[in-house]
């Protein structure tokens, strides 16, 4: 008898926040939102086989007992007009009160024990959420609050929870005492921060899981372009964005690729439970562009981990190949150029690339300024010293980035000035020299140096690790990929 009690009481509570829960979900959004408590006289087994569910309005309560199910049709006009219906039981419905909006945001489960009820709250975390507003708005008193954020020792993670994290929390009700039972802020889907209440105390705890990573093989023949195909392969665009990064030195993605280049990668799947989470690292690629093959390996060292050749030479370059985004090459390295009325000679010692007023001009490589200011000719110049011989120029600037002076140090992919026609300039274009120990060298098809190369000692390490992964990659081949990779070998032996 006592069970049944409780268990009616059960259902009453779960019927009342999933009402609330249900309607909500099928009501206009402009619609009042009001809650219901429904007291039926029903004998229901167990809590678990309690079913709730709404079509279209309709509340229907399914509570199978040991013999058949019974069905309990609620209509949400009958609950609008207080006006009791059932094709089954007798039941009252009264309002209990207006819900406010913040509320629709919560989850809510309930559940009984030792007498008393134990609701559990969850919530998405939003911009301007705070610990103290959501959990004094569910009636937890202020020096609960402190409690808690007492037992938030270092790293705080309370005071600053971020836009998508979730905040559960379970109060405990008895008379008119609301208690923080537990609070659990899963901060991502593999951290989760759980704070218990014990003798007035609260006790937090951090769960960190680790993610299952596994090696996915793909291989890819471009049609269109790189995104476009690799998505269609099943690539994520994370993946090609790295896959474009490691080759950007050796491989111009938007004018160098051909139909039928080819590439095939080995990259890092991170699942939890079985379910796909995120990615990881490109541990091993191949791109053949044009004929030519380019290979990839990444690997750790003191430095960082980098991508190389299987040579072990860095893939990444000293300097970016153009350090601007220009629309064409309005003029050629050309040391031997006549000039055209006079026939003497007037040699162009850099290359013009077209590009409008304002585009942003890059360092192609580390240095250090060693020249900012006009030239004659060539305008508004930047001179960069790189060191081993190697010096940049950059002329025609409309104007400079301020914050760099003479002496100043500049990163590869740095910006420093803007494109621009000062000097002698016809329209606006960069033209920019390449030098190696004060020698001009044509910018388009110098062999640029590699970046550091790695220690003799990590080298050591790195050539038998290097093989292992191109024969892996190798032996993923498709027969197809191999049957082409060797055409293609044939053909530009020709
Ligand atoms: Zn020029």
């Amino acid at each position: 008898m006592a069970k049944t009690n409780l268990s009616n009481h059960l259902f009453l509570l779960a019927a009342t926040t999933s009402v609330v829960a249900l309607l909500v979900g099928f009501a206009p959004p402009e619609a009042d939102k009001t809650t219901y408590a429904l007291d039926v006289p029903l004998q229901i087994p167990s809590q678990d086989s309690i079913q709730l569910s709404a079509i279209n309005n309709q509340l229907s309560i399914q509570i199978p007992s040991s013999e058949r199910h019974r069905n309990i049709g609620i209509d949400s006009a009958d609950l609008e007009n207080n006006a009791p219906s059932s094709s089954d039981s007798a039941f009252n419905i009264t309002t209990i009160r207006n819900l406010p909006n913040a509320d629709l945001e919560f989850d809510t489960t309930v559940d009984q024990r030792d007498g008393a009820n134990y609701k559990t709250y969850t919530k998405v975390i939003k911009a301007g959420d705070s610990i103290y507003r959501i959990l004094s708005s569910h009636g937890v008193s202020d020096s609960d609050i402190y409690e808690i954020s007492m037992s938030d020792k270092k790293p705080q993670e309370l005071t600053v929870m971020q836009p998508g994290q979730t905040l559960s929390f379970e109060l405990k009700e008895s008379g008119n005492k609301v208690e923080v039972n537990k609070l659990i802020l899963q901060k991502s889907l593999l951290e989760q921060v759980v704070f218990n209440a014990k003798d007035g105390d609260f006790h937090k705890e951090r769960f960190v899981r680790t993610p299952e990573i596994v090696q996915v093989y793909k291989e890819v023949s471009i049609k269109y372009s790189l995104s476009l195909d690799g998505l269609e392969a099943g690539i994520d665009q994370s993946i090609l964005n790295q896959l474009s990064n490691i080759f950007a030195w050796d491989i111009d993605f938007a004018l160098d690729l051909r139909e039928g280049d080819t590439f095939s990668l080995l990259y890092e799947e991170k699942l939890l439970d079985g379910k796909l989470i995120g990615f990881g690292n490109i541990l091993a690629a191949q791109f053949v562009n044009n004929g030519k093959t380019f290979q990839a390996v990444r690997f750790e060292t003191s430095r960082g981990s980098h991508y190389y050749t299987p040579d072990g030479l860095s893939m990444r370059k000293a300097f970016i190949r153009t350090p601007v985004e220009f629309s064409r090459i309005s003029s050629s390295f050309n040391p031997k150029r006549l000039h055209p009325i006079f026939k003497t000679a007037r040699p162009h010692r850099g290359v013009d690339y077209a590009a409008s007023t304002g585009t942003p001009i890059k360092a192609s490589g580390d240095g250090k300024i060693i020249f900012k200011g006009k030239q004659n000719g060539y305008g508004n110049v930047v001179i960069i010293n790189h060191g081993r011989g190697y010096t940049t120029l950059y002329g025609h600037m409309s104007r400079f980035v301020r914050s760099l002076k003479r002496g100043s140090k500049v990163k590869q992919g740095q910006v420093i000035g803007y494109v621009g026609q000062t000097g002698y300039a016809t329209g606006p274009h960069l033209h920019y020299e390449f030098r190696i120990n004060g020698k001009h060298q044509n910018p388009v098809t110098v062999k640029l140096p590699n970046d550091i190369p790695m220690t003799k000692k990590d080298l050591k390490r790195y050539l038998p690790y290097a093989q292992q992964m191109m024969s892996s990659l190798r032996s993923y081949h498709s027969h197809e990929y191999a049957q082409k990779l060797a055409k293609l070998k044939l053909t530009s032996k020709k």
